[in-house]
């Protein structure tokens, strides 16, 4: 049940609630809830519900309708998100875990590691102990393979995640791997399940073959119940009639789950599907649902593998499955971070070298903006997002050392260029050191209970007007109230409190001052997405840079312009944007803003930009990324 408490509830009234609970042996969990104290407990002590409701301190008490508890979405309403090392699993950004079935040999393991890590895998999967189907099968190279798995995360810095099938092996789990998983065959083994409950390490618990998603939430609660809140729910399909497939992959799990519980949940399309081709297909899929995760098989050398070649991709089809899910993950809010791991290490180097300041990134706006949420997708909780008044005072900031990276938007698909950007960055010195793309969903939001035909007066920042225009052309008679930002505008309605009132912004930005969501998706062209950069002073990460951004001014005389853009033909360079913008205090004079798909700062690209030189009057490389 859960106890929402009066909010003037004495620290005696609740030692005197807490103690109650602990001798009729719930276990308890205390919740902050939008400004509320709430205590979620399992049981009811040997009392009904009367009884709690009478307690001084206690304004109300709600049942708890599912037969699992601690992992209901009632008990923790925010999402929870499991930490393994650097990695999040739970936020906005997709964890991808890949490698082989099992781990076969020390090379075989280091290879796939490898690859999957350039390819942006952040942590590492390979069977030790394999539950196969037949004894005859290759079992598993056992405590070897687990050995082989630390020297994985040691030599290519991927977290790793291994089958535990059995008590026994706690011990050699605990030593020597980050994650355990509980396989399909073990989701009901309840032993198991107490043991990686109290196993202190983050679990990822597979649905049984043919186990309903109560039966698989039970055995999630058996793990919680034990103290360990770090569980990873795992689709894999289930088995049905259908012998195309190994199994079914039931993505309709996603949002059934989503629903009923707090936890995240992964998809593993290669055991679902048991075929290589149908892999990137299923996982694209999953992403679209709303998957927090995918587990991956990949091996480079599937015809010799010992366990699942049939399904495992080979590390180029992973390759491509990742660019391909980096391009659907903005789609519905989501990211994902090729420069996950190296962001995360750089970044903690940062502040070794230069303290708490050197974490800091500015933004425009107040918190619940989509700006914050780029700055939040980009850097996950590595770094501090701090707001600012203007675009000016996020570089401002940067050059007095109060913070190291600034997060701006360049670029919006409907409304152009944020031209003030572009200007600030020929003026001040930084590198663009990164960039993200953001989908801008835009609903009206309103006080909780407000509805749209009660609306007279809309609050938000001009460009949420803009790209909503078609919605408002259908209420004329609304006045429209500009502010500086679209949290800002959501403050604005809640502070007034005033039915008639009503925001334009982001789903964040409601969440976040708890109002309601009144009308859904409002903006114009669902194709609607903002291009931030993030800008800094040296580069946060080591992978390949496959963009550039440079900008300069080709003199006032026929073809110009043509002869820089014909060093790009003729080196094979692909540009993705150019625009011009005039030169301050010279008329009709125009600099050119030109992104390139190269690595301007690569030797290679060296005899390219002497080239564009001789042809410009001025040249800048605002960064490689
Ligand atoms: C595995 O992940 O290697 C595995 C055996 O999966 P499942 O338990 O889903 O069959
Ligand atoms: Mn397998």
């Amino acid at each position: 049940m859960i106890l929402i408490l009066e909010d003037d509830i004495t620290p005696e009234q609740k030692n005197r609630i807490l103690s109650v609970l602990r001798q009729g042996g719930c276990i308890i969990r205390e919740i902050s809830e939008a400004g509320q104290c709430v205590i979620g407990a399992t049981g009811s002590a040997g009392h009904d519900i009367g009884y709690f409701e009478n307690l001084p301190g206690v304004a109300k008490v709600v049942p708890i309708s599912t037969s699992f508890k601690l992992v209901s979405r009632q008990m923790h309403p925010h999402n929870t998100v499991v930490k393994v090392g650097d990695v999040a699993v739970g936020d906005e950004r997709i964890v991808v875990v890949a490698g082989p079935c099992a781990v076969e040999s020390r090379e075989q393991a280091l290879t796939i590691a490898r690859a999957v890590r350039r390819y942006g895998a952040v942590l590492f999967r390979g069977g030790a102990f394999k539950p196969r189907t037949s004894p005859y099968s290759f079992q598993g190279l056992g405590e070897e393979g687990l050995k082989i798995l630390a020297q994985v995360r040691e030599e290519v810095g991927l977290p790793v995640v291994t089958e535990i099938t059995s008590p026994a092996q706690a011990d050699v789990m605990v030593k020597y791997v980050d994650v355990v998983q509980v396989g399909a065959r073990n989701m009901q083994n309840f032993e198991l399940l107490k043991c990686v409950g109290r196993l202190g390490k983050p679990v990822v618990l597979k649905r049984g073959l043919s186990a309903t998603i109560e039966e698989w939430l039970m055995s999630a609660e058996y793990i919680l119940s034990e103290g360990n809140d770090n569980v990873i729910l795992c689709e894999r399909g289930i088995r049905t009639f259908e012998p195309y497939t190994r199994n079914t992959l039931d993505l309709s799990a996603i949002p059934v789950i989503k629903a009923l519980t707090h936890l995240p949940v992964i998809i593993d399309p290669s055991h679902a599907t048991g075929m290589r081709e149908k892999v990137s297909p299923m996982a694209r899929a999953a992403v679209a649902a709303g998957a927090d995760g995918l587990m991956i098989e990949v091996h480079h050398d599937p015809d010799h593998a010992l366990s699942d070649g049939a399904q495992s991709l080979y590390p180029k089809q992973f390759g491509r499955l990742m660019r391909n899910i980096y391009v659907i993950a903005p789609v519905v809010g989501k990211q994902v971070d090729f420069g996950y791991l190296d962001k995360a290490s750089a970044v903690d180097h940062l502040k070794q070298v230069g303290g708490e300041g050197a974490r800091k990134a500015g933004f425009l706006g107040e918190m619940g903006t989509f700006s914050h949420k780029a700055c939040t997708q980009y850097f996950g909780d590595k770094v501090v997002p701090v707001p600012m008044g203007s675009f000016r005072e996020i570089f401002e900031s940067m050059s007095q050392g109060r913070t190291t990276f600034g997060v701006i938007p360049l670029e919006n698909s409907l409304a152009g260029s944020i031209h003030q950007n572009y200007d600030l960055l020929l003026e001040y010195d930084f590198t663009i050191i990164g960039e993200i793309t953001l989908r801008i969903i835009h609903h009206l939001v309103g006080l909780p209970g407000a509805r749209t035909e009660s609306v007279k007066r809309v609050f938000s920042h001009p460009q949420g007007f803009q790209q909503c225009r078609e919605f408002l052309n259908r209420h004329p008679d609304w006045d429209l109230v500009s502010t500086k930002d679209t949290a800002a505008a959501v403050k604005a309605v809640k502070e007034k409190a005033d039915p008639a009132d009503a925001a334009i912004a982001g789903k964040e930005a409601a969440e976040l001052y708890e109002m309601e969501i009144i009308e859904e998706g409002i903006e114009t062209n669902p194709r609607n997405f903002t291009r931030f950069v993030v800008i800094g002073t040296q580069p946060l990460e080591n992978g390949p840079r496959c963009k550039s951004s440079l900008v300069y001014s080709a003199g006032n005389r026929p073809g110009a312009l043509f002869e820089t853009l014909k060093i790009f033909a003729e080196n094979g360079i692909n540009l993705v944007k150019l625009e011009s913008r005039p030169i301050h205090g010279k008329p009709w004079e125009y600099m050119f803003y030109v992104d390139v798909e190269a690595d301007v700062e690569s030797d290679a690209f060296q005899p390219v930009l002497q080239a564009l030189e001789e042809k410009t009057d001025f040249l800048r490389v605002l960064g490689s990324y």
